[in-house]
């Protein structure tokens, strides 16, 4: 087993939603197979996680980002650069990628488009129905699917909860969980409890026999301070979170979400909140904060 290389200096963003001199895509080669590529915040808030992974024949990227536009969000011809960089070192003719996706929410499917036509790539879709039918899982949510890239066996799991088509994907050459928004240092909306939490019991007990080393999702929206998040739509992060977690930290979310099920509303624990149902009032809140932050950064002298 590789280990990750998950040392890095993630781009902090900037404080308005115009600046950002920084490059729209950060890259990061955490081993020589796998690429973590990261959305500038100045280019979308949601600034997400992206996964590439490479295989002896195949490259499975997971999730598209947060903006359509390539002009803006360069996707496309980023991953076919990596793509021609390690074909340099591993040359292979009709080389293949699958583009799948954590789930389908539109800050992880919006680059879908860049990659409509691009020959020998295959895009999952967007529904629990379409995930479940590529992967052939016939008793989703239950069950597990293997994707083999050539030397690198993926196992893909449903984790619905976040939303209904979620899936985790395991990767056994580096014990990397990708977990998507189901699991990640923020805020994990929850539209599904009973959904949440089944899947959270799935990914521990998945956890438990496996050798799992790192737990990767797909956003950081803590910092460093414990139970302190930045607001909701904001686009500078100064102090962010680790991007990895743990399997404890897996358990830890299990077990929180077991004690706030029946209880609707933002739950804050020291690195991850559970947000149960809409939180309309939390929400508000977070607006607040980020209007009060966008003055501060106003007046602070640069
Ligand atoms: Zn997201």
């Amino acid at each position: 087993m590789t280990e990750l290389n998950l040392d890095v200096t993630w781009h902090a963003g900037a404080p308005a939603r115009t600046g950002g001199a920084a490059a729209p895509i950060q890259i990061h080669w955490a081993d020589p197979t796998t690429v973590i590529l990261r959305q500038n915040m100045a280019v979308n808030f949601e600034a997400p996680f992206l996964y590439l992974l490479f295989g002896d024949h195949t490259a499975f990227l997971l999730d598209t980002g947060a903006t359509e536009d390539a002009a803006r969000f360069p996707l496309r011809a980023t991953v076919d650069a990596l793509i021609d960089e390690w074909l340099q070192r591993h040359p292979h003719e009709a080389y293949a990628l699958i583009v799948a996706h954590s789930h389908a929410h539109g800050d992880h499917v919006a680059g879908d488009g860049q990659f409509a036509g691009r020959p020998l790539t295959r895009i999952v879709g967007h529904t629990a129905g379409d995930v479940a039918g590529f992967f052939a899982l016939a008793g989703w949510p239950d069950g597990v699917a293997e994707v083999d890239l050539g030397g690198r066996v993926l196992e893909v799991i449903p984790s619905p909860g976040h939303h209904p088509s979620a899936v985790t994907v395991y990767d056994a050459v580096t014990g990397t969980l990708f977990t998507g928004d189901t699991v990640y240092p923020g805020r994990l909306y929850v539209s599904d409890f009973t959904a949440f939490e089944a899947s959270l019991r799935t990914l521990c007990d998945f956890a438990a026999s496996h050798q799992v080393k790192a737990v990767l999702g797909a956003h950081i929206e803590m910092s460093t301070t414990p139970r302190r998040d930045f607001p909701l739509g904001s686009t500078s992060h100064r102090a962010e979170a680790p991007l990895p977690l743990t399997v404890r930290d897996l358990q830890g979310i299990r077990d929180a979400a077991a004690g706030v099920t029946n209880r609707p509303g933002a739950h804050r624990f020291d690195n991850f909140i559970i947000w149960n149902g809409p939180c309309r009032r939390e929400a508000a809140v977070h607006f607040a904060r980020l209007l009060l932050s966008r003055v501060s950064s106003r007046h602070r002298p640069s």
